[in-house]
Parts: C-alpha cells; structure tokens; sequence
C-alpha cells in the first residue's frame, strides 16, 4: 500500500473540500489501476451519492448510500466530509485450490470519512476498492460515543442503471429459500424482488453482475426493483422485520459489480475472493479437493432408501462396495446419505448414531485401507440449533473415525421453524458450522445453503454448496427436469459466487419413478459439466452399474476438479460456453463445450496448449444423430494428435456437450 502518497493526497483533498465549503456538491474519484473504470462519491446537500462509469460511460448512475435503524435517528443526511484517504495494493496470492492457482489482488482505494453536521454528530466511513473487473464497496460505522449497539432496519444502497435493461435473475423466497430456481431472463422491469448474483446485459459489450462479498454477521442482501432501473438493497429480515443486529465498529459485507465487456470475463472475474480476507487456518494440509461417488441417485430413483427398511440404501455392505468401486476408478470419497438414525417416523436425528445395519467403524478403516474418504452426512432438515448440539460431538467423532468431509442440508422452507435461510440467523449459523468443522479438520459440502460470497478463501474448508437446482431435479422435479438451457446460465449466475455442487455425469436417464422427468442433455454433455461446472469436491452422481462398462466413464475417471488454470474461450450466456482448464497436478488440459436446445458448431484454435508440446487428444462428441430427447447416449469416442496451432470443430447436438482430454506426448 502507498501510504505516503495516500497522505499527500488527502492534504490536498481536504483543502479543496474546506476552501469549497459554501459550495452544495463535493466529488471525490477515483479509477481502476489501468484507469478504465470510473467511482465517483458525491456529498450533496449532506446526501451521500456514488456513480459507476466503465470507458467513461455510465454504468451505475447517481445511487444513494444510507441506513435507517430504529434505536437512532436514520444515518443518511446531514453530511459532510471529514477526511478522505487514497490507497493502491497489488498482490498476487496462492489458492490451496481452485479455477486459478494464482490471482492477482489489484485496486485502488477510496476512503470516505463522512460525519454529521448536527444531531448526534455521527462518522460513517465508505470503502471503495476499484479492481480492473469491477468495485466493491462497504460501509463502516467506527466505534464512537455516540453509538453503542445498531438495530438496522433498512441498507439504503441503491444500484441505479442506465436502463431497463435484461437480466437473468431468481426470485427470493417465493419458490425456494435456498435459490432452487430457474433463472428468468426479462428486462429489470419484469424483476419483484431477486437474489444475487444478478446478471444484467447492458448493451452487447457490457455485462454486470451485482453480488456481495464476505458476507459477516449481516444479512443476505436482495435487489428490490424501484423502477425500471432502479434496484435498492433490501435485507433479507429476522422474523420479527428487524435486518441486523450489531455493534460499533460495525461494517456490511461488499456490495460488489462486476464489469465486463464479454460473458466470458465474467466467469474468470475475481473480484469475489480478492475482497474476502486472507485465509483464516493455520494448517491446511489435510483440505484436499476429490471427486466423489455416492449412494445417492438410487435413493433418488427408488431403487433404495434413506431410511431403514428392506432396501436400506447405506448399509455396511453397500457402502463398501461402494470404497471399492471408487478406489478402483481414481475417486477419492464415498457419500454415504441415510447412514444415521432419523430418517424414518417418529426418529429422532441423531449425527452420531448410525442406523444397526450400518457398522461406521467397519466402514472407515475400509475406506482407510483404500486411501478413500467417507463422506458424513448431516441433513438438519432445518433445525439448526439441534445440529449445533449436536455438531461439537458429531465432529469431534468423525475426526477420530478419520472422516474428513461432511456434506450438511437444510431441507424446510425455515431455519428452526421460523428463520429464513439467508438472513443473519442463518450467516450466524453457517459460520458456526463452517469454523467448528475446521476446528475438528472436516471440509464442508452445504445444500441448501446460503449463497456463497467468497468466504472459501477465509474458510477453505468450505469446499462447495448447492444454492442452484442441481441434477437433483432431474430426478423428480414435476416441471420435468432442468431444460438444456439451465447450465448454460448458472456459469454466469450463481457460479461467479462460487464453487457448485450439481452433481453431474448421470449416467442412465430412465426414471423409473417419475415417468416425464429426466435429465435433459445428451451424455456427452454430462461428461463436459465436469469441466464447466467447477467444484473442487466433484460428485459423479450416478450408480456403479451405471458406469461399469461405459467407455465414456473414461472421461470421469481422469478428469480432475482443481485447476492451475481456466480460459473461457466462448460464450453467449443461455445459449453455450466452452471453458478449458489446465490440471495443477500435470501438463494435461481438458475441455468442456455445452450448448443449449440448439444444435451448434463451434470452431476453436488450440492456441491455450503449449507451442513446445503435442498432445493426444481425446474427444467425447455426440455422435451426429444425438438428441437430448431423443437419441441423448449416442456418444462417440475419438483420438487424435494436436497442437496449439491446430483449430477444431466442436458439433454439439440439441442438448449436447462435448469433453476432451489433452496429455502432452512424446511423438
Ligand atoms: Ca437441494
């Protein structure tokens, strides 16, 4: 940080703040580290206002900034600026995992010390940090005399853009309360209330996508719609309409834009993780990201249960057979849901005591003896001050089993009866789970979550979370499944949040339960989520028998889940994305391309392979009659030698998708 000229800045600053001081309107500025992007803080008459403009254009126009609490008078007038500091970082830091190993943290500051004229005299500081992909900024009550304890009942933030433009977006609470919706794509006029992130095209060369970061003892925030460009913040509240509790010094999450003038700088945007602190744990030797199997899809297909009966899903037997099937085919963890008791009527749940047909000793030292994980499951179905009773002993036994990933759920529309998921009930509970797993050496997979806003790199323990409608849906969702569309969408929605457990590679889409639900793509297409729907703990969902004697299992059991590298190398959002990834661990790339219900062809060049190296590629294509809905498992396996100035052409069938591995080779 450059404090000297942070200082030398501020004396000139505050001079020509003091020697205009008659005048109504004060503009503070301050521009990205390569100067394309464009914040302006605005006090006037004692209203405090900011502006986004990208190539000094607008973006976000005049916006207003304020809270209203209801143990004080609202803090959101009357003004003026009491200081102001300028700052500039740039760091590049290692991920333990990721999309990226390296990502290089750049911004410049703006630091805004706003106080009351009158009344109680109150400061407010506002944080702006301008990074080439976007800003992120907060608020920060300090500590002062005037103010002990906050009942926030309203963030005033607004987001006011230039237009009406389309978004794609979810609704809040309406359907779900943990975002397992379909992503609409209206113009902003159309939205009520949505979640973030949302994604907005502004024109052709100009994407946004308005979200938050590091998201601390506060409460989710929603976009409400004001008017056909106007969205505020609104709080997802407590259940008696309070927002958040608090105290001085008292500051908000990251309200957080990315700017970009494609789609695909979306994807690779990390603005997100740069305005999360550093990481938080002292030893992370024992994080590692896997893929995993489960018993979990023939639960979903009837075939087994969670709960005990003659078909009990989790049993000691199955689930070995289970370790075997993974050991044997490179993955490195075994789900294991409806192993404990409290599945069945009038059960209690219980996180530590395993259903009789269950012997979890014999299981972990199996799974030892494999270098396989058993995954623990703790679904709370959303009672959340049970699981935290229950959470120190569970975890503490799990460590000693030598477990260490837990996937949590919280089916039910309330926590506790009562709480939604996403407010600060929630964020307090979430982090509770999240440090007490790291404390006993767990790795955290949430369903039903709270959106993810970067906390990974504070948290790396948290591996991945739900927070989409998953391949679950596919299984019985009474709309029929998640139209092809569905995946070319949440890469630039709910996955610039953060890591995704969707769960793909099904394998058999006969549903022998829901006659009309299936999952709507072609295999190949399974095969390419691997690679575009990043997650370090990487589930294959399907059965074992499902993939014995598959040819195109091939691909699942080398494709890894955490990266050295991702370029995204097209992309139209709803329509289809190609990303390639480098593997941390070799010299083998691989690569995803996905398309919606349209039949497409894509050319690329090769120019991401090293120009020193040959490689062997090998393609999981549809075949040229492949259908997702009516010929979806016509896959055809090819092998050819390539180099980076080699181009290809990738068909994608309707529905479709395509996988290809790159190993560098001698000849
Ligand atoms: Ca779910």
């Amino acid at each position: 940080m450059n404090v000297r000229k942070s200082l030398i800045y501020s004396c000139i600053l505050l001079f020509l703040i003091n020697t205009g001081c008659d005048k109504q309107i004060h503009t503070l500025e301050t521009v990205s580290p390569d100067s394309t992007i464009q914040v302006k803080v605005i006090v006037e008459k004692g209203k405090v206002f900011y502006t986004v403009c990208k190539q000094h254009k607008p973006v976000i126009n005049k916006s207003f900034l304020g809270f209203k609490f209801s143990n004080m008078p609202d803090l959101d007038h009357d003004f003026i600026i009491s200081g102001v500091e300028k700052n500039n970082y740039d760091q590049t830091w290692e991920q333990p995992w990721g999309e990226e190993k390296f990502i290089r943290n750049n911004y410049n500051e703006l630091i805004v010390h706003l106080k009351e004229k009158s009344s109680l005299h109150r400061n407010l500081d506002l944080i702006f940090r301008i990074f080439n992909d976007g800003v992120g900024f907060r608020y920060n009550i300090p500590e002062q005399p005037q103010v002990d304890s906050i009942i926030l009942m309203d963030e005033e933030t607004e987001f006011n853009l230039t237009g009406n433009h389309k978004a794609w977006w979810i609704p809040v609470h309406s359907e779900t309360s943990f975002y397992e919706s379909l992503y609409r794509h209206t113009a902003i006029s159309s939205i009520d209330t949505a979640n973030t992130p949302l994604t907005i095209e502004a024109d052709s060369n100009l994407f946004l996508a308005i979200h938050e970061a590091n998201l601390t003892d506060y409460a989710s925030m929603t976009l409400q719609r004001k008017d056909s460009s106007l969205l505020k913040c609104e709080l997802v509240p407590w259940s008696n309409g309070v927002k958040v509790y608090g105290k001085t010094p008292f500051v908000t999450p990251w309200r957080t834009i990315i700017i970009a003038t494609k789609a695909e700088a979306l994807i690779t945007s990390h603005l997100m993780l740069n305005l999360n602190e550093p990481c938080k744990l002292e030893n992370i030797s024992w994080i590692k990201p896997m893929k995993y199997i489960g018993i979990w899809w023939n639960l979903h297909m009837g075939d087994n249960t969670w709960e005990q009966g003659p078909n009990h899903g989790a049993t000691t037997k199955n689930t070995m057979q289970y370790i075997d099937f993974a050991s044997k085919n490179g993955f490195g963890g075994v789900l294991a849901e409806g192993w404990n008791v409290g599945w069945g009527m009038n059960e209690t749940c219980s996180f530590t005591k395993p259903y009789p047909d269950f012997d979890i000793e014999k299981v972990c030292n199996h799974a030892a003896s494999k270098n396989i994980q058993l995954i623990g499951h703790n679904e709370t179905h959303g009672a959340a001050t049970d699981f935290e009773n229950q959470m120190e002993h569970a975890f503490e036994m799990y460590s000693k089993l030598g477990m260490h990933v837990v996937k949590t759920g919280y089916v039910g529309k309330y926590l506790d009866g009562k709480e939604w998921h996403d407010g600060q009930y929630g964020v307090r509970h979430y982090r509770k789970v999240i440090e007490t797993a790291a404390k006993y050496q767990l790795m955290i997979d949430c369903h039903e979550p709270i959106k993810p806003t970067g906390l990974s790199r504070t948290y790396p323990n948290l591996m991945t979370q739900e927070g989409a409608r998953g391949q679950e849906y596919d299984a019985w969702s009474t709309d029929g499944g998640n139209p092809p569309s569905h995946t070319t969408i949440i890469p630039f929605t709910r996955m610039l949040a953060g890591p995704l457990d969707f769960t793909p590679g099904t394998f058999n889409f006969n549903n022998p339960l829901h006659q009309g639900t299936r999952v709507q793509t072609t295999l190949a297409k399974q095969l390419a989520l691997f690679v575009v729907l990043y997650s370090p703990l990487q589930m294959a969902s399907d059965c074992p028998n499902n993939y014995n004697n598959n040819p195109a299992f091939g691909f699942i059991k080398k494709v890894p889940c955490d990266w050295q590298c991702t370029k995204v190398l097209n992309a139209k959002i709803g329509n289809y994305l190609t990303i390639v990834r480098k593997d941390r661990n070799s010299e083998n790339w691989y690569l995803g391309s996905i398309t919606n219900e349209n039949v497409r062809e894509l050319t690329i060049r090769l120019s991401f392979l090293d120009p020193e190296k040959k490689y062997q590629a090998v393609i999981y294509a549809d075949n040229d009659d492949a259908n997702w809905n009516s010929n979806p498992f016509a896959v055809s396996i090819t092998s050819n030698k390539v180099t980076s100035a080699d181009f290809i052409v990738i068909k994608l069938a309707a529905g479709g998708g395509q996988a290809i591995s790159f190993t560098p080779v001698s000849e």
